[in-house]
């Protein structure tokens, strides 16, 4: 089966919303499995269904990046954050952002509930990298990419960086 691809901004796409996941069958988990193998093939340590050009609430990540080691391998469905604590910066980018890396502002701490493949109920506590891959794929359920979320200073850096990729992306329609 041939790989995902993952859509590069301005594609369009990455602007909508996630709808609801509802049917945990097999479907769901192939397409779970096809976006871990993305990921991993891209070198990230997150995907979420819309940068694949899939409207679900869905996201898989792996902090580690490692497709050998896949113990911190998570397949999020419809994720909600329900505690959050601390704020901190740090660098982030993005497989849908290729070139692009600046600070965001995220939570520190995050508790979140989902539903898992089979569709069972779960929460789980997050901090720090953790906390913040699953608010980063969280915003592209949203139609939010992380350069939204920059300072003003960083807008203006990467201002030229994000023309680049529109230019390249009129390219590729033309
Ligand atoms: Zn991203």
């Amino acid at each position: 089966m041939e790989p995902l691809e993952v859509l590069i901004y301005p594609e369009p796409a990455l602007r909508r919303v996630g709808r609801p996941v509802t049917a945990f069958d097999a479907d769901l988990r192939g397409l779970a499995d096809r976006m871990c193998k993305a990921m991993y093939l891209d070198d990230g340590c997150g995907l979420a269904a819309p940068q694949v050009g899939i409207d679900l609430n869905l996201l898989v990540l792996n902090p580690n990046g490692d497709p050998s080691d896949t113990a911190g391998e998570l397949v999020l469905l419809n994720p909600k954050i329900t505690k959050k604590k601390g704020r901190e910066y740090d660098e982030e980018g993005c497989l849908s952002l290729p070139g692009i890396r600046a600070e965001v502002e995220r939570w520190v701490h995050i508790t979140i509930s989902y539903q898992d493949l089979s569709g069972k109920e779960q929460t789980l506590q997050c901090a720090n990298l953790l906390a913040r891959i699953v608010q980063h794929e969280l915003d592209h359920l949203d139609g939010v990419l992380f350069v939204d979320r920059l300072t003003a200073a960083d807008k203006m850096r990467v201002r030229p960086l994000l023309e680049r990729l529109e230019r390249r992306y009129q390219d590729r329609k033309d």
